[in-house]
């Protein structure tokens, strides 16, 4: 109820685990034939889905190929990399927001065979939906409400409650990553910037900086954690188009299966039938268990 469940049945037909040599990401090879891309090289690509979830005027899915080089990470890219791939993330908000019908551009990546990612290149997704999804209505409608009844951002309110460190897992002056006393999975990291900004749109170039930093940071100390490639939902939470930037604190939610190196949690009963998530790890346990990656 009150929840949106979009039937693709066109998707069934997508690139499953294509051989490495036809991998469709991958820059086009001189005498090979050609991929999603049809360019000897790129530095980083964007472009639309061929098995979009949504399409037209009802919304896009577009695909962002971090780097042509297949073998590699997010994690790897350099800082300054990085911080152009935010720019590219600013530049395709601000375009689709402005689509007609666009009610939020969200940005995610899917990474690891673990939660079903197809396509090993590194790579994210950016998906214009035309409606608000409802883990992003829900946060609006809480942040809406603590500052109704107490006058100030409730994000702001909960980084302040982050001041003693037991929970951080990395930060700066700018930006910061760490274990939300919330948080529903074990390794679960958000990470925030310190002031209040709404989204992508609102950041300075020392937030960018800061951004790319602790970012890379992170998923260098995510892939360090079990010494091997961890699997993770990255979930970018901006402020809708039209919305004031106070209304929300921008954020992004990182999402590992993992419960140990070969154990994965998965929704059972209470999660998927409730809604409510059973987590047997202390935040401060996991994030020194992260700190010390
Ligand atoms: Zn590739
Ligand atoms: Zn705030
Ligand atoms: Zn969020």
């Amino acid at each position: 109820m009150e929840e949106w469940v979009t039937v693709a049945p066109w998707r069934q037909d997508r690139t499953y685990h294509p051989p490495e040599d036809h991998c469709p990401l991958c820059p086009t090879r001189p005498g090979h034939p050609e991929t999603e891309i049809p360019e000897p090289d790129y530095y980083i690509a964007v472009f639309e889905n061929r098995f979009p979830s949504f399409t037209g005027e009802q919304g896009r899915c577009e695909v962002v190929c971090y780097t042509p080089d297949h073998d590699s990470s997010l994690g790897e890219q350099s800082v300054e990399h990085i911080r152009d791939l935010i720019e590219v993330w600013r530049d395709r908000t601000s375009e689709l927001s402005r689509l007609p019908n666009v009610r939020y551009v969200y940005i995610f990546e899917n990474r690891g065979e673990e939660i079903g990612v197809t396509l090993s290149h590194p790579h994210g997704q950016i998906y214009a939906y035309p409606f608000l999804p409802p883990v992003l209505k829900r946060e609006l409608r809480a942040e809406a409400r603590y500052i109704r009844e107490n006058g100030r951002c409730l994000y702001c309110d909960v980084l302040e409650g982050e001041r003693q460190g037991e929970r951080t897992v990395l930060g700066d002056e700018n930006w910061i990553a760490f274990v939300p006393p919330f948080a529903r999975w074990p390794y679960e990291v958000h990470l925030a910037p310190r002031r209040h900004r709404g989204g992508l749109l609102d950041l300075d170039a020392d937030d960018d900086e800061s951004f790319a930093r602790i970012l890379k940071g992170l998923l260098q100390k995510y892939d360090r954690l079990f010494k091997r490639p961890l699997p993770y939902v990255m979930a970018m939470h901006q402020t809708p188009p039209g919305r004031a930037r106070n209304d929300h604190h921008f954020h992004v939610e990182f999402y590992p299966p993992n419960r140990t190196r070969d154990k994965l949690k998965y929704l059972a009963g209470s999660e998927l039938g409730a809604g409510a998530f059973i987590v047997d790890a202390r935040a401060e346990d996991k994030a020194a268990e992260l700190r010390g990656a």
